[in-house]
């Protein structure tokens, strides 16, 4: 029996569309990749070559003009089918900064090189090693001087920097002391990374349990031509707030995949898996820790489709978007563990895969937000209570 899932008979096409790709790329292509800590070429280049991470691109831009209801489809899928779209959602979601607050020469000079596939535009650099989650303060600063912006600073944590050809960058204009609100004076800027790699910009990887590709970036004097600053000086930080919610949505939308993933696993072993002479699922304290998992990922996935309905709809959706994206992490954790325990000694095994998705579904309690930070934004712009930094 298919697992049933909230608005299954939905989009049944574009499922069967995705389903069909990711069963070209077995569980043992993720594995190997995620072993080796390489990167799964071809499976993007496969999702890239069908115009799957151009969904959201208008057409006039040659994408495909889809809405995010049908992009977190996309990622659902990526993710339930085994792999891990983190290895690609920056292309998806990156260039909605440029998309709205670029100028109509940077939209045609970019877009539909993106929605080909020509251009990578899948790093966004924002997060700073001292300042963390408050962004305000990074110290990264960009100084006009003359046609050009010098950069001087550090990221941490910026992905896919190595299969990227652009990158989004948050810097500071204008110091702080000097700002009313500390929001303002920040800038964002499209960064030509062939250009900047070796001219004034290092990176490091950072190897790590998700098998994620991250960076360290250094920035020494790197020239950024005026051109490439996207909208106004000074309202760069607004800008990344704006596509914060598509961003929450399309990670919830992968972590309702991997929930599914992990339900779907997991109720097959216990079905066949025999201890005591009957199926281990036969067992009220197997079955129940799965079946609240399954009701909690069907809740987070309801959640995503109605961020997704009023974000297509242009309606405010911040506190959708924040509450599906915190609903499906926990979800997902949920599911992980409850997959984990129901394969018993063999969940830890490599071959199984799920001891690999527990490690990457385990990244979306911290990135690219915190649970904690999604809490403290719904409490304080929801609830209305005081703020409390
Ligand atoms: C694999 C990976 C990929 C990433 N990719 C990118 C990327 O491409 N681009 C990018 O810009 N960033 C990226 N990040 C960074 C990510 O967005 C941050 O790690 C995340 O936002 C948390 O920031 P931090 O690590 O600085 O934690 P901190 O800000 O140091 O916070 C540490 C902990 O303290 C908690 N905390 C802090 N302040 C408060 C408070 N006031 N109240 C309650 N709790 C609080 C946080 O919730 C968190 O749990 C990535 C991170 C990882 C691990």
């Amino acid at each position: 029996m298919p697992l049933p899932t909230s608005a299954s008979t939905d989009h049944d096409d574009l499922r069967a569309a995705l389903r069909a790709l990711c069963a070209g790329f077995p569980d043992s292509y993720h594995r190997d990749h995620a072993a080796a800590g390489t990167y799964p070429e071809e499976f993007i280049a496969a999702l890239t070559r069908d115009g799957w991470l151009a969904a959201m691109i208008p057409e006039e831009f040659g994408g495909s003009g889809l809405g995010l209801t049908e992009a977190s489809i996309v990622m659902e899928e990526i993710n339930r089918g085994g792999g891990n779209a983190g290895h690609c959602h920056g292309q998806m979601y990156n260039m909605g900064t440029l998309l709205r607050h670029g100028s109509d020469e940077q939209k045609r000079r970019y877009l539909p090189g993106i929605a080909a596939g020509e251009l990578r535009l899948q790093s966004m650099a924002v997060t700073e090693p001292t300042t963390g989650t408050d962004t305000t303060k990074l110290k990264t600063v960009a100084r006009r001087r003359g046609d050009r912006y010098i950069v001087n600073g550090q990221k941490v944590w910026i992905s896919r920097i190595a299969h990227s050809d652009l990158m989004i960058l948050l810097a500071r204009t204008t110091p702080i002391e000097q700002v009313a609100r500390k929001s303002h004076g920040m800038s964002v800027f499209i960064v030509d990374l062939q250009h900047a790699l070796g001219h004034g910009m290092e990176i490091r990887p950072i190897r790590n349990m998700v098998g994620h590709e991250t960076f360290e970036v250094f920035f020494e004097d790197l020239e950024i031509p005026a051109e490439n600053l996207i909208g106004e000086e000074g309202r760069g930080f607004r800008y990344i707030l704006d596509g914060l919610n598509a961003e929450r949505t399309l990670i919830a939308a992968e972590c309702i995949g991997d929930g599914y993933w992990f339900i779907e696993r997991a109720r097959a072993y216990a079905g066949e898996r025999v201890v005591f002479d009957r199926p281990i699922g036969q067992n009220q304290g197997v079955q129940f820790p799965l079946a609240r998992a399954y009701v909690n990922v069907e809740a987070a996935s309801l959640m995503r489709f109605e961020a997704s309905r009023r974000f297509d709809a242009g309606e405010d959706c911040g506190a959708q978007a924040n509450m599906a994206k915190l609903l499906a992490a926990d979800a997902s954790w949920e599911a992980a563990n409850a997959c984990l325990q129901i394969h018993g000694g063999f969940g830890f095994a490599e071959e199984y895969d799920i001891e690999r998705k527990f490690r990457e579904t385990r990244l979306y309690q911290v990135a690219p937000i915190s649970t904690n930070l999604i809490l403290s934004y719904l409490a304080e712009h929801v609830l209305g209570l005081p703020r409390s930094f």
